[in-house]
């Protein structure tokens, strides 16, 4: 098809257009789901120092290589160890010391006898520590003791830039005593409409008129894949209103500008022609369906991709362009689409362009069974609603039976990884 690019090589054509924004510093408790941007090298031994990993006693391992049921050892019990506490005394042969989990192992001992392998099984709050114990089994050296840097140790590379901080990870950075984080700040995007025919929802109904569903759907999904959306409005179908538009983006400093509709051949189709006078047009229409009428370009030096207006078009369009745009911009490393092998519970038809396709996918036993939702027009909204995924027809491919495998897209999954 001549003046059609194909879904990868304009996908690759736009993504050189894009670079990772600036990096911030933040407190670590506002850092989940933000975008790491820098390495993380522990500078501590986690754990910082040898402990107890059971309520017990501290003893000597040899004093007790041969204790059992029938023939305990007997300790002295010299001190009592709770968390976030420092031994004050050494423990010599024939001592013991009452220790909880997480406690320091005190200087002279080198393993723990848990309680319940002793005489005092006693774990109600406020008991003191016997002044004697009764050891009912043996320990070797290292019994129940994590040492210092048995998860971590000082100078490790724990986590490369370009990943989402997920709560594990923010509590691995809490437990290196990061106070801050640098990452990525969130890409700003600028979502535009137009179209005379649209209202904003909370106006009366008018003839003629539609009510404008692609500029929450974009921004919601922009915030979905961490960006912060910028609402730019509905701009009629004149070049000078959407020129005003697309100003007022370049001037809020927005990282990406999104555009609906516009984009045809129709006679009111400006913002190709607007974008052409004031930036540059990098390529327009691609090889896919839907979402054929798909504009990349820059308005001054601003990146711009310009949607079509159907709202499954630019719901498509987004999925596949502004996506990885958005994730590279937010300065992750990896763009890659999480992708699931299904198996057709229908046979499908195409007219050759990449196409993607409203579908059920059903977990059944050992796969992915996928039918699609009703009606696939462009403009059919409610196919979408009742959707949990996007099939993935490659171009060239007209007809697939049931039973042939195909990629699909599930939704959810996508922002998992976001
Ligand atoms: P266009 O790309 O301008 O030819 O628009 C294609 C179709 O999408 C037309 O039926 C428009 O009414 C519709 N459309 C355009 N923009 C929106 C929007 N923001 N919300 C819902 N439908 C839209
Ligand atoms: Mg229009």
């Amino acid at each position: 098809m001549t003046g059609l690019l194909g879904v990868s090589e304009a996908l690759g054509r736009l993504l050189g257009e894009f670079s990772p924004v600036d990096k911030i510093s933040l407190p670590l408790g506002e850092t989940v789901g933000r975008v790491l941007a820098q390495e993380i090298i522990a500078v501590i031994d986690l754990p910082p120092f040898a402990n107890s990993s059971m309520d017990g006693f501290a003893v000597q391992s040899q004093d007790i290589a041969r204790a059992g049921r029938d023939h305990p050892v007997v300790l002295q019990v010299i001190e009592d160890i709770p968390a976030g506490q420092i031994a004050s005394r050494q423990i010599e042969p024939g001592q013991a010391a009452r220790i909880m989990t997480g406690a320091p192992i005190p200087s002279g001992a080198d393993a723990v006898v848990p309680v319940e392998e002793t005489s005092f099984n006693d774990r109600r709050p406020g008991q003191p520590a016997p002044a004697h114990i009764e050891i009912y089994h043996p320990a070797r050296p290292g019994d129940h003791v994590r040492p210092r840097g048995q998860d971590i140790r000082s100078g490790a590379l724990i986590l490369l830039p370009g990943i989402r901080l997920r709560p594990q990870d923010v509590a691995l950075l809490a437990m290196l005593g990061m106070a801050t984080v640098t990452v990525y700040r969130k890409p700003r995007v600028a979502v535009l409409s137009t179209g005379d025919e649209l209202l904003p929802v909370g106006i009366a109904p008018q003839p003629g008129k539609i009510y404008d569903s692609n500029a929450l759907a974009l921004g919601a999904l922009a915030a979905q894949y961490g960006a912060e959306p910028i609402s730019l409005g509905i701009a009629p179908d004149r070049a000078e209103a959407i020129e005003a538009c697309l100003e007022q983006a370049a001037d809020l400093q927005a990282d990406l500008i999104l555009s609906s509709a516009g984009v045809s051949v129709g006679a009111f189709d400006f913002v190709r022609t607007v974008v052409e006078r004031r930036g540059r047009l990098n390529f327009w229409r691609v090889n896919m369906r839907p979402g054929k009428p798909l504009a990349f370009g820059a308005y001054r030096d601003v990146p711009l991709i310009g949607l079509p207006g159907n709202p499954v078009s630019a719901f498509v369009g987004f999925e596949v362009f502004v996506r990885p745009a958005l994730l590279k911009l937010a300065g992750l490393n990896n763009l890659i689409h999480p992708t699931q092998r299904v198996t057709l519970a229908e046979p499908v038809e195409t007219d050759g362009r990449e196409s993607y396709l409203r579908a059920v996918v059903e977990q059944h036993p050992g796969r992915l069974i996928a039918r699609l939702t009703g009606h696939q027009g462009s403009g059919n909204l409610l196919s979408l609603v009742q959707a949990n995924a996007l099939l993935i027809v490659p171009s060239e491919v007209k007809s697939l039976p049931s039973g042939a495998e195909v990629d699909a897209w599930l939704f959810g999954t996508a922002y998992h990884q976001f």
